[in-house]
């Protein structure tokens, strides 16, 4: 049976740099790219503005595909397939003397025998799983400030979620939208004091507690303008434009008033105290507003907006490594300090999968490079 150098589990902006580095020390990398998302995340993507390299931008697929192409020139090898488990393989079976393996089992049954192993899986954001969402993601619904805020500039901007991540988003976001509003589903945040007290005092944002997004509506200019709008009066429904951002208001049959009145717990604005609204049609083109629910009273409102970013946590593409590598309580691969070492010799890891913070196409690819240079490290030493 063959026995690889190296094989990278992964094809995101971490695999294929981490093949580029490896392919051209001459140690013929295999990429496992994943069956369902070869390329990675980027490839879900229309515009990436922010990779070095591209003063007009580039459309995330090219980007992929253009790193897929490098690697591929230095002689790395693809399998589009996802690695289901990963394990030692046993002494006996290596041959006295011979360096220690790692045995991948794929989706289709196949194995790979290989000395080094970089794990390169990366991340998936958590989603709302609200009707609209698919629909206009890359259009308006986003789960990254850094790489989609710009787009927003004197736009009204919503996110959704209630950690420290959610705040560092919304506070960041204020520098684009005319108005940011965050959205948590209960009336006390995960995020600290801190980062709270400091969404507090900025001016633009609005905190919007024990709410949810129940859908997110989009159109065209167009259909913009004939899209139902709830007007009136307070007896039938209101329509609110709060500095660019408009709240439209129904009455709930049977209730007698309309009330927006301060959060208990938090002193947030819960602009859906007693309040319901009709459902907007969806259409094609950019996200123009959603639908929220009060998660404590029951009722409904809309509320305009261009951009809905969502901040509620990543899941790392971990759980086929099992036990072979130590993660944390969150599943994020564990690496000795500023390395890509894991816990388990000959085993690297890369990219999104290891980093809860950063999470940049540029970041994990600098990890794969750091991988590579450490596979490569390791291997000369088993010589
Ligand atoms: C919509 C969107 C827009 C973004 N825009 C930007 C931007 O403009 N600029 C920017 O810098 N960043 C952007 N990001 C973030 C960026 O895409 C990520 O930080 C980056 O892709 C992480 O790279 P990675 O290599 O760690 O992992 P990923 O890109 O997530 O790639 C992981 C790879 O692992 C594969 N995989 C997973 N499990 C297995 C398995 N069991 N076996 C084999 N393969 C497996 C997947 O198929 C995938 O190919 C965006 C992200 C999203 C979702």
């Amino acid at each position: 049976m063959t026995v690889h150098n190296v094989c990278i589990i992964g094809s995101g902006p971490a695999g294929y740099t981490a093949a580029i580095y490896l392919g051209r020390a001459g140690l013929h990398p295999v990429v496992v790219t994943g069956a369902l998302a070869p390329g990675g995340q980027l490839v879900n993507t229309t515009e990436v503005e922010n990779y070095p390299g591209f003063p007009e931008g580039i459309l995330g697929p090219d980007l992929m595909d253009a790193m897929r192409a490098q690697a591929e020139r230095f002689g790395a090898e693809f399998i589009p397939e996802d690695v289901t488990s990963v394990e030692s393989v046993p002494s006996g079976e290596t041959g006295e003397g011979s360096s220690p393996l790692t045995r991948l089992t794929l989706d289709s049954g196949d194995v790979l025998d290989t000395r080094a192993v970089i794990v390169a899986t990366g991340s998936s954001y958590r989603k709302l799983d609200v009707p609209g969402e698919e629909e206009y993601s890359g259009h308006g619904v986003s789960y990254c400030a850094t790489c989609d805020g710009f787009f927003f500039k004197d736009k009204p901007i919503v996110v959704v979620g209630g950690g420290d991540s959610a705040f560092e988003e919304a506070l960041y976001l204020t520098r684009f939208g005319s108005s940011v509003t965050l959205i948590h589903r209960r009336d006390e945040f995960r995020a600290s004091a801190i980062m709270v007290e400091r969404a507090r005092a900025n001016d633009k944002l609005t905190l919007l507690t024990n709410t949810v997004v129940t859908a997110i509506h989009g159109g065209t200019a167009d259909t913009e303008t004939s899209a139902p709008t709830a007007t009136g009066s307070a007896a039938s429904g209101l329509k609110l434009d709060l500095g660019g951002r408009t709240i439209s208001l129904n009455k709930p049959q049977g209730q007698q008033s309309l009330s927006l009145g301060p959060t208990p717990n938090t002193g947030a604005n819960n602009l859906l105290g007693g309040i319901s609204l009709p459902a907007a049609a969806p259409a094609a083109g950019n996200v123009m507003s959603i639908d929220i629910r009060n998660t404590a009273t029951g009722t409904t409102g809309t509320l305009d907006t261009s951009a809905v970013f969502v901040a509620i946590g990543h899941s790392p593409a971990t759980a086929f490594l099992g036990d072979i590598v130590e993660k944390d309580a969150d599943g994020y691969v564990i690496v000795d300090g500023a390395s890509t070492r894991t816990s388990r010799p000959g085993i690297f890891a890369a990219g999104d999968c290891v980093d809860r913070v950063y999470r940049q196409a540029i970041s994990a690819a600098g990890m794969g490079c750091r991988a590579a240079l450490d596979a490569q490290e390791y291997l000369s030493t088993l010589a």
